[in-house]
């Protein structure tokens, strides 16, 4: 609904405004906070909420040490910043963000031609990236084994593993964002962006009033929401939602490490619950957890653990924004205009937060980022086009 209020209240001019406080927006603000530049963060709706917030917050590296392509690369520095990020956090919001790396067990039973053929997929990546730190043995772990299905099966252990609780690392990415100074504006909607003065102006409506956000440079990092906001510039990026259900169940292993099956069940340590994901529903943009969700992940728990009962106690579902080519989209919108974006994190925006914000932060101060953008390039074939196109 366009802002009735004909003088809209004007604040500002910040360095940078960034639209959209999923883990994405949040990181790269409070990179960019930490450097001492004046941050706005713009959000339609609370902050945190999306699918930052729905994610189950696992790392895996999948014991690779080297990447077999760009993303794989990004991904697994990514991964391995997080140690020290996670330092940084916690020392700008003064609050703990519980990570751990108990590993995870990979269960592929062997009766089950689909998953011989995932196997075989998985052994390959380990050898193609020379990954060395797992063990490999034909039995289930002992302390799985009392709740396992029969039948053969090949277990990989990977003892490096880790998971974090995301939520968690979401109030205090906002906290620390809090304590910087930086405005935060949650339930605002973007609906115009212009330039007035050779600065960016954001007119955005919260609770019926009009806001005008100044900016020097602005970062849309929306998720699936980015096409709304890139539309305001005549463009639009193919994004799709790809959803993503979910369910938490007590647990039932007494062991802090997560538990794979195959490539599309896990279980992951929550307190004294266990998330089980995750569906994966290409364009499906509605975020309730529904009859398919629930039969998916009780099959799958069934399958691997069938004496467990799939008693849920919360259940929820969240958006994964995924580019046509599954690659994130980092960069200049518009350079001259102090435009970027960052976007398309798919299934893995929680891993990759650490080094996009980081590279996101050189870009816009005109450093060279700590890895190459040029795979991610938003002007690569098949990613911004003109809204028109
Ligand atoms: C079920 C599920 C499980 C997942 N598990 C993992 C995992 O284990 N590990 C991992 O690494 N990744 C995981 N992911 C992927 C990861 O969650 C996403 O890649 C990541 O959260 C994307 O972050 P984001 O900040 O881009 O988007 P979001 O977190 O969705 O944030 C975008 C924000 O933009 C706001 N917004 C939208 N439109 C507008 C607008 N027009 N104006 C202003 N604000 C707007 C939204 O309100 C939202 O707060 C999972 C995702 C899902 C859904």
């Amino acid at each position: 609904m366009p802002s009735e209020n004909p003088h809209p209240s004007s604040t500002g001019p910040y360095d940078l405004a960034v639209v959209g406080a999923g883990v994405i927006g949040l990181a790269t603000a409070l990179e960019e906070s930490l450097r001492g530049r004046r941050v706005a963060v713009i959000d339609a709706g609370a902050f945190g909420l999306g699918a930052s917030w729905a994610a189950a917050g696992i790392l895996n590296t999948r014991a690779g040490l080297l990447g077999n392509s760009p993303f794989r690369e990004f991904h697994l520095r990514s991964v391995g910043a997080y140690p020290e990020w996670i330092a940084r956090v916690e020392s700008a919001s003064g609050r703990t963000v519980p990570y751990s790396r108990a590993g995870d067990y990979q269960i592929f039973p062997l009766d089950d031609p689909a998953s011989r053929l995932a196997l075989h997929e998985r052994e390959d990546q380990l050898f193609r990236e020379k990954a060395h730190a797992f063990t490999v043995r034909d039995a289930w772990p002992d302390f799985l084994a009392p709740h396992a299905a029969p039948g053969p099966v090949r277990v990989f252990h990977y003892p490096g593993e880790a998971y974090i609780q995301n939520r968690v690392l979401l109030e205090s990415l906002t906290e620390a964002l809090r304590r910087g100074g930086a405005g935060l504006f949650p339930g605002a909607r973007v609906e115009k962006i212009g330039r007035e003065n050779g600065v960016n102006v954001l007119e955005a409506v919260a609770e019926g009033r009009g806001v005008r956000i100044l900016a020097d440079q602005v970062l849309i990092a929306a998720g699936t929401g980015c096409n709304e906001i890139l539309g305001l510039l005549g463009l639009s990026l193919p994004l799709s939602p790809v959803k993503g259900q979910l369910a938490m169940l007590p647990r039932f292993y007494s062991q802090d490490t997560m538990v794979h099956g195959v490539e599309k069940f896990y279980l992951i340590p929550r307190g004294d619950h266990l998330i089980a994901g995750a569906t994966t529903e290409r364009g499906v943009d509605d975020t309730e957890f529904n009859a398919l969700g629930d039969a998916y992940l009780t099959a799958q728990l069934r399958r691997f653990f069938p004496r467990v009962k799939p008693d849920w106690v919360e259940t929820w579902s969240g958006l994964r924004p995924r580019c046509a080519d599954r690659l994130p989209v980092m960069g200049w919108v518009d350079e001259a205009a102090g435009i970027a974006i960052s976007t398309g994190h798919y299934k893995s925006g929680i891993s990759l937060a650490p080094l996009s914000a980081r590279c996101l932060s050189a870009l816009l101060h005109g450093e060279k980022p700590p890895a190459s953008l040029a795979p991610f390039d938003p002007w690569r074939a098949g990613a911004l086009q003109s809204a028109a196109a």
